[in-house]
């Protein structure tokens, strides 16, 4: 079947009907597999203003029952998980297992948000008063717009809709305009969930489809409380000072240049297994790509050798085939850039009509410079050499992106001194593991021009709240903090 004839197939299964001016087409062969209505100027306004009605009423809605709502959802999500995980193949091509695990990530951000809503835990705080008491409370925000990439089409939508719900706010989504339908896909999926939770406020899941505009008609809208945009390094240049400008939040998810020390006594197994994955995967287009690989000159010329070698058997082709490791790049642009950066030398393979599938590249470099220190969004690995660790960690550090990063050692002083405040300065740091594929207990994000906001778990749910600071005076007497003295 063609992919536009089954992803018909599939929105019509889920009761999605599309229609409008704006085409999707499938990395898998180029061709139109559907098209979505763009939002106009007047119903941004009108989605803002909806939101923000129904932020008053769920705001008051116990966090336990918010968190009802997204039980529901993710059931949806389970019951839904292999036609929303094909669209995602079909529309980003994504090969099966990650379009699996993409959906995924959005039911276990669900799960983990239902048992947050029992846990928006506020501190108590000793006061210097007696018969006082101190507290900090953490309240809903307000509307939260959400502006997603392409390469992970619906998984970031969850993990900031799911937090954002149970913390009691609205959230209004802007998807890529390069993965239209499987963002109303998921919209189908979040009706049903409404419907079943029978008494959400009008408004509080909403999405307005379309390009760039529709994202700044939605970051210069003053009743959107939050911002969390995710995307490349060159919007969030915009949308940060547009949303500062008028005193917004914003959460920036931007890019990555990430990186892999490995060391002399690494085990290099499991380091060429996490490289193929890290590296080659999803075809080099996720954030958390492993993009430099700084390897100890004493293993390089095997371990690179090696390398080499897997790389040139990496199964690329149709990602619908289970077989297929690698499937194609989003679009010509990916595919152009790509060439460009390795100055006219990227191996493009034939697969099916205009689909842009590349065979996966590693570009040994002899120091950090030019591409090296930019993001480029397909599959090349720049591979480095070091002899000493600090050399290693300056050259993870080194560039201005500040995502992900990891080292294989089995040398416990090394690992060590790679997670510590001397060590690596990105927002992930990992061990013996590659720098791509997240759980969602963790808060996700980078420092630097990866804009420095946390989605997901750990304590990332404060970004959608407000914190009050509440002084209790339980007594008879009006005493004033640092002892100041104020009687008439
Ligand atoms: P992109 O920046 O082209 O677009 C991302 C989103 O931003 C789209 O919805 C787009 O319409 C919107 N947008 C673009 N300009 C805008 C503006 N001025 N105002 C408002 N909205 C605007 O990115 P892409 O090509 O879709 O995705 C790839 C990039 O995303 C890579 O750089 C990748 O590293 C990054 N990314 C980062 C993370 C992360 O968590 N750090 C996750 C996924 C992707």
């Amino acid at each position: 079947m063609s992919p536009a004839e089954e992803t018909a197939k599939l929105l019509a299964s889920l009761g999605v009907r599309t229609e409008g001016s704006l085409v999707s087409q499938s990395p898998i062969d180029g061709a139109a597999i559907g098209s979505v209505a763009e939002a106009t100027n007047g119903e941004v306004e009108q989605a803002c203003l909806v939101a923000a009605e129904a932020f008053v009423q769920w705001r008051t809605v116990p966090a336990p029952r918010r968190g009802e709502l997204i039980r529901l959802l993710g059931e949806e999500l389970r019951n839904a998980k292999e036609s929303l995980a094909r669209l995602v193949t079909l529309e980003a091509g994504k090969i099966v297992q990650e379009g699996l695990g993409e959906v995924q990530e959005m039911i276990d951000i669900c799960d983990y948000a239902v048992g947050l809503s029992r846990q928006l835990y506020g501190l108590t705080i000793a006061s210097e008063r007696a018969d006082h008491r101190m507290m900090e409370q953490w309240h809903p925000l307000g509307v939260v717009g959400v502006i997603t990439a392409f390469n992970f089409p619906v998984a970031v939508w969850a993990w900031n809709a799911a937090l954002a719900v149970v913390c009691g706010n609205p959230v209004i989504w802007k998807p890529s305009e390069k993965t239209p339908l499987v963002a109303a896909a998921v919209m189908a999926l979040a009706k049903r969930a409404l419907d079943r939770f029978g008494h959400a406020p009008q408004g509080l899941l909403q999405c307005l489809q379309g390009g760039r505009e529709v994202g700044e008609a939605l970051v210069d809208d003053t009743r959107v409380a939050l911002v969390s945009a995710t995307g490349s390094t060159a919007m969030g240049r915009v949308v940060g000072p547009r949303v500062a400008q008028r005193f917004g939040r914003s959460l920036l998810e931007l890019g990555g240049n990430n990186a892999m020390i490995v060391g002399p006594s690494a085990d290099l197994k499991l380091a060429e297994r996490a490289v193929l994955f890290s590296a080659a995967g999803t075809a080099g287009q996720r954030c958390t790509t492993l993009r430099r690989l700084i390897v100890h000159e004493s293993i390089a010329d095997e371990f690179v050798a090696r390398l080499k070698t897997l790389f040139a058997g990496i199964r690329v082709g149709d990602p619908r085939e289970e077989t297929t490791l690698v499937g194609p790049l989003i679009d010509e642009a990916a595919f152009r850039a790509m060439n460009e950066a390795m100055d006219g030398k990227a191996e493009r393979i034939e697969v099916e009509g205009d689909g842009y599938y590349v065979r996966p590249a590693i570009v040994e470099v002899d120091a950090q410079r030019g591409m090296v220190l930019k993001e480029t969004f397909a599959p090349i690995l720049y591979v480095l050499r070091y002899w000493e660790l600090d050399e290693a960690i300056a050259l993870n550090n080194g560039v201005v992106q500040g995502l992900s990063s990891s080292i294989f050692t089995n040398d416990l002083r090394e690992a060590e001194r790679f997670l510590s405040a001397a060590g690596s300065d990105c927002g992930i740091a990992n061990v013996n593991i590659g720098p791509s594929g997240a759980e969602i207990g963790g808060a996700f994000g980078g420092e630097k021009e990866t804009g420095g906001g946390r989605e997901s778990g750990s304590d990332s749910w404060r970004a959608y709240m407000r914190r009050a600071t509440n002084t209790i005076n339980y007594g008879t007497e009006l005493p004033l903090a640092q002892g100041i003295k104020f009687d008439v």
